[in-house]
């Protein structure tokens, strides 16, 4: 289980000067995973060679004085929708087995050129659709402190890599809530950025209107270095923020922190409720003062979300055709159409294939108005409510999922499903930064408590959840 270890910070300090071998700590680790990860399974695949030989230059480096990078030696792991040269990339989907991207994303260029060490790709529900990491095609992802529950997802995968000890740090991407929702369910920090805060060039899309990669950590400080690293603008993606407005973080003491009614009301675990109450407590104690806010229109949230989302998925979805990428079923068939819907038919898993299907219908005529514009005016709607509370208020805090983890298997409908998604898809419709931070445990279970904080200002949720963390890890 999560350790709480040394800070990052710490840890680059001891390889820059050299103190320990590189080459051999991340050998050992790697060595271990295995038998680590039988369970858990948040690995598709493990870079074992590519991390040994990163870890020996990086060793060969400080040998000859070289300054090293603000994650030197720092083991990260990458969700599996992020390409990583000469890696696969399979989205936990049939239909990308055997792809293998020949390049970086700018996200892991950047972790890269700070000296981490790639140790390998995550587990995920398939394309990202999903909070539990159990749609892929590769089997479940569990939870490391409980086996029988779900580790969160869709990002279940780097989440349970970071809270079971096999990698420092780790990627994902929050399209509706796919970091913070695993980071809750497993216990540990998680980020989703503003949006065009970091740049999604080489991140296979789901829905690029909502989403945004993200970090894992097990401390806010290792976040918020995580966070430094990836952001900043890149030319290869046209919606990344040119600029970084400058939001002065405000101190603890006086912060204006607001707890979201609709958030602590219908369908909330009480465990979990009086957890996050508990933590808003805590908050105060640190000198902050604490209101309750209702913000109406996240009554539409859920709705314009699942839309939006699945209206974009479908167009995304259409390059999977069997000639490009990955699968294909018939090659060579003279009857090209029936290639194609053999692939998609055959490699396409039971969700993808159900948004596809609602996303084209939302989209398509005498339909469009009624749904995919009126979630649009949802979204403004709920756009024009968040910058008014955030005139207010420095911070608005909530429970970050409804509910305790459920266990791997537990049948649900896609409706009850798309529920648990209901407190973590306003940052995503509004394009505000939020983190989920460890709030104990209920039942036995991790309580993960959202913060967030009006456009890019990162820097209030790192110091708020540091300054929590500081007084009850
Ligand atoms: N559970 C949400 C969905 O399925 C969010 C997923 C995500 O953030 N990628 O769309």
């Amino acid at each position: 289980m999560a350790r709480l270890g040394p800070s990052v910070r710490e840890a680059v300090l001891r390889v820059g000067a050299g103190e320990l071998s590189c080459e051999e700590h991340v050998a050992s680790r790697l060595e271990r995973m295995p038998r680590m990860d039988r369970d858990v399974h948040a690995f598709l695949h493990v870079a074992g060679e590519q991390a040994v030989l990163a870890a020996r230059e990086l060793d060969q480096k400080v040998k000859r004085g070289e300054k090293v990078g603000r994650l030197a030696g720092i083991m990260i792991a990458i969700k599996d929708n992020i390409c990583v040269d000469g890696m696969p990339a399979t989205c936990a989907s049939k239909i990308l087995e055997g792809f293998q991207p020949r390049y970086d994303a700018t996200v892991v260029e950047r972790v890269r050129r700070e000296g981490a060490i790639i140790v390998g790709k995550t587990n995920m529900d398939e394309f990202a659709m999903g909070n539990t990491t159990t749609t892929g095609a590769f089997g479940p992802t569990r939870n490391p402190w409980n086996l029988e529950r779900v580790a969160g997802g869709s990002s279940g995968g780097s989440a349970a890599a970071v809270a079971g000890g096999m990698t420092t740090l780790a990627l994902g991407t929050d399209t509706g809530g796919s970091v913070r929702c695993p980071a809750s369910y497993c216990s540990i920090f998680g980020l989703k950025p503003t949006y065009g805060a970091v740049s999604r060039f080489g991140v296979i899309p789901y829905a690029n209107s909502l989403e945004q990669v993200g970090a894992f950590a097990r401390h806010a400080d290792d976040l918020r270095l995580l966070f430094e690293v990836i952001s900043g603008h890149d030319r290869r993606d046209s919606t990344s923020a040119r600029e970084r407005g400058t939001v002065e973080p405000p101190a603890m003491k006086g912060l204006k922190v607001a707890r979201i009614r609709e958030f602590f009301g219908e369908g909330i675990n009480e465990r979990v409720r009086e957890r996050v109450l508990d933590a808003s407590s805590k908050l105060e104690e640190l000198g902050a003062t604490v209101e309750e806010v209702s913000i109406s229109s996240l009554g539409y949230a859920l709705a314009a979300y699942y839309i939006v989302a699945m209206a974009e998925a479908s167009s995304n979805l259409s390059r999977y055709d069997g000639v490009r990428y990955g699968a294909s079923l018939e090659k060579g068939s003279a009857d090209w159409n029936a290639a194609f819907a053999k692939t998609r038919t055959d490699c396409f898993g039971a969700e993808v294939k159900r948004r596809i299907l609602l996303g084209t219908f939302v989209l398509s005529a005498g339909y469009y108005e009624a749904y995919y514009l009126k979630a649009q005016r949802a979204r403004s709607l709920l756009r024009s409510a968040f910058s008014r509370a955030f005139k207010k208020y420095d911070l608005l805090l909530g429970p970050t999922m409804p509910t305790l983890p459920p266990k791997v298997g537990e049948r649900m409908t896609p409706l009850e499903d798309y529920l648990a998604d209901v407190n973590t898809v306003p940052a995503n419709l509004t394009g505000v930064p939020s983190v989920s931070v460890p709030a104990g445990f209920a039942d036995g279970l991790p309580v993960g408590m959202q913060l967030m904080a009006t456009h890019f200002a990162e820097e209030t949720l790192f110091r708020v959840a540091g300054a929590y963390e500081e007084v009850t890890a």
